[in-house]
């Protein structure tokens, strides 16, 4: 009884904690790839004994660091220490844009009458800790964490910034993706904008050629929201020239089952220069947050 309530205790305790903040720090030194030629069998655990089926250490393998139905966010820092740090979604109730998930770690803080907004997030790096426990357990397992996730990636710097921290072999390992994100036209006016959202242009088009690389992926799913700067509520006034610059190096990725969310029906002229799709096309209006993201 006592153990149940002390469980109790520390589980509201935490509840009430605010989550913690990554501390700005310099750019740690990178680390050479962790090697994949075995070292010691470790024969003497009981895990890796020959009573002990491998399909079992699978299954817990998969159990611990897999899960197809809540994100896995990949999220870089805004520290400029260009560390990517990763969460287990926890807010899959929200009906927004995805890159608009509290996972990402963007509040408003009010002050009397002054709003502020934050850019930290926490990073869950104990998902690694099964991983980084054991050799042998890692190159067992390092895949599953790519094949059993859907990984949740916010605009075109979340594409880049996962493939800088993911070695090749594990990068064609990917099944599932989701990308979400939002761009503002005239494409002239956001050319190269650096704080999300609005998405970068620029960026977007290298992002997506990184994506044609992936040679394991299953499906991959994109949101976009697309706004004129002036007319936001009138959706013939986005440009033409911005819409076939956000789907035409879509066009050149390809999946089992590729699916491109859109909040405005894509006009024929659009559909037309882009010739013959790799994706499907759904058109989807999620409600948008404009006290914690005015644009
Ligand atoms: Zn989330």
């Amino acid at each position: 009884m006592g153990l149940w309530l002390f469980r109790i205790l520390r589980s509201n305790r935490r509840a009430q904690c605010p989550p913690p903040t990554n501390s700005p720090k310099p750019q740690a030194p990178l680390r050479p790839p962790i090697s994949r030629e075995p070292r010691n069998e470790q024969t003497k655990c009981p895990l890796f004994s020959p009573n002990f089926p491998a399909e079992l250490r699978i299954s817990i393998y998969e159990a611990v660091l897999g899960d197809r139905h809540r994100f896995m966010h990949v999220i870089p820092f805004d520290d400029e220490s260009n560390r990517v740090g990763r969460r287990r979604c926890e807010d899959m109730a929200c009906e927004g844009p995805t890159w608009q998930h509290k996972c990402f770690g963007t509040w408003l803080e009010r002050r009397r009458s002054s709003r502020k907004r934050k850019f930290t997030f926490h990073s869950s790096d104990q998902i690694l800790a099964l991983l980084l426990s054991c050799h042998r357990i890692y190159l067992e397992a390092i895949h599953i964490l790519y094949t059993a996730n859907t990984f949740s990636l916010k605009g075109a710097r979340g594409i880049l910034a996962f493939n800088s921290v993911t070695p090749q072999p594990q990068w064609h390992q990917i099944r599932y993706l989701n990308v979400s994100t939002i761009f503002l036209t005239p494409q002239r006016y956001w050319p190269e904008h650096e704080r999300f959202p609005p998405d970068n242009y620029c960026q977007w088009s290298t992002s997506c050629e990184t994506l044609q690389n992936l040679r394991g992926l299953r499906s991959l799913h994109v949101e976009i929201i697309v706004w004129d700067t002036h007319e936001r509520e009138d959706s013939t006034a986005v440009e033409d020239d911005a819409l076939v610059s956000i789907l035409e190096p879509l066009n050149h990725v390809s999946a089992p089952l590729f699916e491109i969310e859109v909040n405005i029906a894509i006009p024929e002229t659009v559909l037309e220069r882009l010739g013959k799709r790799t994706f499907t096309l759904v058109v989807k209006s999620r409600p948008y947050d404009r006290i914690l993201f005015p644009l």
